[in-house]
């Protein structure tokens, strides 16, 4: 089994880096930042609070998230209802924040993500993954960026889906959300002792593929010592 987790910060590129390196090793994505946002979409669409913690916890046991591919692209089901666009908005990112510091959501997302990872060779992008969800993934990277460069990243690709925001708003998102994420009490995103760190400020997606390349392949000659 080969599992790759990839944590880092939003806007980092975790995604649109994990997706070319998945194709190019015929390995299968899995993007655990869509389980939190439809976790929170499901508290918005029932009116509920999300930083209520009590109040979030009731209303998940109605709730069953499975993850499905579809010609190579990760599907949610939310009970019955395929999720697409509507957790990639701004709201569903805070909610999606909110949501993932209690720990009740988190244990309630574990299995899923595990199970994938016990069947498959997979390439994981998240915060928590090289440090709860697959401590013993044999690659582990943590992927920032210049915040300054992963809001852009962000504002850009909000607008190229047509939604109305500004590069400020984004930015200022970006900064509640990392903090947030990085000092939450439970998972909170940080790299693992054994992560190998990568600031891929200023690098194409070729250059940062070609790295990580790089990376996993040093990893399992280590490995395979
Ligand atoms: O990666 P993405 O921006 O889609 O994640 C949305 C939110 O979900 C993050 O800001 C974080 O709070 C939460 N998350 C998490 N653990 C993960 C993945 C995402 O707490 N493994």
């Amino acid at each position: 089994m080969l599992r790759i987790a990839i944590d880092g910060p939003g806007g980092a590129g975790k995604s649109t880096l994990a997706k070319a390196l998945a194709k190019k090793l015929g390995m299968i994505y899995v993007d655990t930042g869509a389980l939190y946002r439809t976790v929170g979409l499901f508290v918005d669409r029932n009116n509920v609070d999300p930083k209520d913690e009590d109040a979030v916890t009731e209303i998940i046991r109605d709730l069953e998230v499975k993850i499905a591919y579809e010609n190579g692209n990760q599907i949610i089901y939310m009970n019955s209802e395929k999720i697409t666009d509507e957790i990639r908005t701004p709201k569903m990112s805070m909610y999606a924040s909110a949501v993932s510091a209690i720990p009740s959501v988190r244990s309630f997302l574990l299995d899923t993500q595990r199970k994938i990872a016990a069947t498959e060779n997979v390439i994981m992008d998240g915060r928590d993954i090289g440090t709860v969800i697959l401590p013993d993934a044999e690659v582990k990277i943590f992927l920032t960026a210049d915040p300054k460069e992963r809001a852009r990243r962000r504002y850009e690709e909000l607008i190229e889906k047509g939604k109305n925001v500004t590069y400020e708003s984004v930015l200022e998102e970006m900064n509640t959300r990392d903090t947030n994420d990085s000092q939450r009490k439970i998972a909170p995103c940080v790299p693992a002792d054994d992560a190998v760190m990568f600031d891929n400020t200023g690098l194409t997606l070729e250059m940062s593929v070609e790295r990580v390349i790089e990376i996993i392949g040093n990893k399992i000659q280590l490995l395979s010592k």
